[in-house]
C-alpha cells in the first residue's frame, strides 16, 4: 500500500520541477516550516520527481521508479530521520541500516502518516556515517541518489566523530553530481551553523485551505484519524490542523505534554513550595512515555521566551533562556539512561529559577 499522496504545496512544487527542468536545482537544499507541514513528505515528492522515467509531466505517479517511491521502497531514496539511541555505542553501518528499514516499515504501515520524533530521538554519528557510505556507492536503479534528512537540527555533535561530521559537511558543500541532498527542519534556528550555510533554505508553507479539505478527505488519513480519537467533525479538523497535517497526527498526546510542560513552568514560577508536586508529575509523564514529549514542549515554550527576549533586545536574558535550554537539551540525552525524571526535572528548575527566565 502506497503512502498517503502529497496535498498541496503547488506553487513549491511548480517551482522545484521548473529548477529541475532548467538544471537549477541546487543539490544540497534545507526544506524548513512549521513542524507538521509535511516538509519530508515533500522531499520523498521530489526525490520520486527526480528518478521518475516519464516523458510528459513528472513524478507520474505511475512508472517503475514512482512506484517504488510511493511504497518507501525505492533503493535510491534514503530517507533519515532521527532514531533512539542503538543499544550498541558504537554500531556498525550494517545496525544502523537495519534499524531504519525498521523504521520505514512503521512509517510504511501507517501510510507515512507519523508523529514527530521523541525528545531522545537524533541523527546520531553513527547515522552520519551510514549517509556517507551510501553516499560513496553508485545509484542502484536511477541516474541518481537522493538522501532526504529529516529533523536535521536533531543532528547531535560527538565528541571524538570530527571527521564524520567534516565528511558530511563537504558532501553537503560539494555533492557528486549524481547526489541530491534534501534535509528538512522545523527549527532551522537550531541548526548547526556549518550546516545551514551549506545548503539552500526553502520555505515549506503551511497548506492551504482546499488542500487541509483534500488531504482530510482522503479516505486512509479519515480513517488513520478516526482511530485516534482525532474529532470528527472536518471543519474542527481543519481548525486543529492549521495547515500542518502532522500536527493533527498523535495531537493527543502532544497536548497533554505541553499541558504538563506548561504547569511545570508555572509551578517553578511560583516558588519553592510548588516545585516538588511539578517535579513529582514528571515521573508520571515518564510512566505514561510522554517525558520525552515534555521536554520537547518545554523546548518549545523556551524558544517562544528567547524570541521575545530577542525581539526586545534583551541579550542578558536571551542568555540566559539559552543556558536553560542547554540544560533541557542535556537531560533529552539522558531521559533513556538510568536518570529519574524527578531528578532532571528538579535540575531543570533549579536552572530556570537561577537565570529568572520565568
Ligand atoms: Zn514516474
Amino acid at each position: 500500500m502506497p503512502i498517503t499522496p502529497l496535498y498541496g504545496h503547488d506553487s513549491l512544487r511548480a517551482r522545484l520541477v521548473s529548477a529541475h527542468g532548467r538544471g537549477a536545482l541546487p543539490p544540497s537544499l534545507l526544506l524548513h516550516g512549521p513542524r507538521g507541514v509535511g516538509k519530508q513528505r515533500l522531499a520523498l515528492w521530489l526525490g520520486q520527481m527526480l528518478l521518475c522515467s516519464a516523458d510528459g509531466d513528472r513524478p507520474c505517479g505511475t512508472c517503475q521508479h514512482c512506484r517504488y517511491a510511493l511504497d518507501l521502497a525505492h533503493p535510491d531514496i534514503r530517507w533519515f530521520f532521527p532514531r533512539p539511541r542503538l543499544v550498541n555505542p558504537d554500531p556498525r553501518t550494517e545496525e544502523v541500516l537495519d534499524d531504519f528499514v525498521d523504521a520505514i516499515g512503521v512509517r510504511r504501515k501507517s501510510h507515512g502518516l507519523y508523529t514527530a520524533p521523541g525528545g531522545t530521538e537524533a541523527l546520531y554519528v553513527a547515522t552520519i556515517r551510514a549517509i556517507l557510505q551510501l553516499a560513496s556507492l553508485t545509484p542502484a536503479m536511477g541516474r541518481r541518489k537522493i538522501f532526504v534528512i529529516g529533523d536535521a537540527e536533531r543532528m547531535v555533535a560527538q565528541e571524538g566523530a570530527d571527521q564524520a561530521a567534516n565528511a558530511f559537511l563537504k558532501m553537503l558543500e560539494e555533492p557528486q553530481a549524481d547526489t541530491q541532498i534534501i534535509l528538512t527542519s522545523s527549527e532551522p534556528g537550531s541548526l548547526l551553523p556549518t550546516i545551514r550555510s551549506r545548503a539552500i533554505a526553502v520555505r515549506v508553507q503551511p497548506l492551504t485551505e482546499s488542500a487541509a479539505r483534500d488531504f482530510l478527505r482522503d479516505p486512509v488519513v479519515k480513517t488513520a484519524l478516526d482511530d485516534q480519537d482525532v474529532p470528527p467533525s472536518l471543519e474542527r479538523r481543519i481548525e486543529l490542523m492549521a495547515g500542518a497535517p502532522g500536527t493533527l497526527v498523535g495531537s493527543v498526546d502532544r497536548a497533554q505534554a505541553s499541558e504538563v510542560a506548561r504547569e511545570f513552568l508555572q509551578a517553578v514560577s511560583q516558588g519553592r513550595a510548588e516545585w516538588s508536586r511539578a517535579v513529582a508529575k514528571m515521573s508520571v509523564a515518564k510512566a505514561r512515555g510522554l517525558f520525552a514529549d515534555v521536554l520537547d514542549a518545554l523546548t518549545v515554550q523556551m524558544h517562544e521566551r528567547l524570541r521575545e527576549a530577542a525581539g526586545r533586545s534583551d541579550a542578558r536574558r536571551a542568555a540566559a533562556i539559552a543556558h536553560v535550554m542547554e540544560v533541557i537539551e542535556d537531560a533529552k540525552l539522558r531521559v533513556d539512561g538510568n536518570v529519574s525524571p524527578q531528578l532532571l526535572g528538579a535540575s531543570i528548575a533549579r536552572e530556570l529559577n537561577k537565570w529568572s527566565v520565568l
